[in-house]
């Protein structure tokens, strides 16, 4: 109403509920942020020794199942390591783990957007099982005051949402 008072109308709200059944689950992919403090080189299980420039990492991960107690693991400080980033994350601080929940699994989709808004990257690292040339990428700025990255993080978490639900041409 222009005199700003509610109207009588009451209209439904269409509420996607077979997308949000699908897609409001414990899995997907997560961005890890991790701080080093000084530059540092790191025997990595058998891929061997990565030096890595002080800075901002972020590592793109993902977990089908169970993503919270994923990310929680990669909190928690480990005596076993097994994924590359355990090796770096012994020695870092984590300063953030950002959870892009979904059905699909998009670390490799992450990692090259990642990627484009990085200053470098860690080649053969956290990339084993993938095609991609890196999970894991550096800054010498924290991504988190960043509003590019923030932007990026906000299409990564709702492309899914906006694909699902838009319109058949
Ligand atoms: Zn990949």
């Amino acid at each position: 109403m222009p005199d700003l008072s509610l109207s009588d109308h009451v209209a439904l709200l269409d509420i996607p509920w077979p997308y949000i059944e699908k897609e409001a689950r414990d899995r997907g992919s997560y961005i890890l942020v991790l701080r080093l403090a000084e530059d540092r080189s790191l025997d990595v299980g058998r891929a061997g020794r990565f030096f890595f420039r002080k800075g901002f990492y972020l590592y793109a991960g993902s977990a089908m199942a169970n993503l919270t107690a994923r990310m929680g693991r990669h909190v928690a400080r480990r005596k076993q390591f097994h994924w590359h980033i355990d090796w770096l994350r012994s020695v870092a601080a984590v300063h953030a783990v950002l959870p892009i929940r979904s059905s699909a699994r998009l670390e490799c989709t992450i990692a090259e957007a990642l990627r484009e808004h990085s200053a470098w990257s860690i080649p053969g690292f956290g990339c084993t099982d993938c095609g991609c040339a890196s999970h894991l990428f550096g800054s010498p700025d924290d991504p988190l005051r960043s509003a590019r990255f923030q932007r990026l993080l906000l299409s990564l978490r709702m492309d899914g949402y906006e694909r699902a639900t838009a319109p058949h041409a």
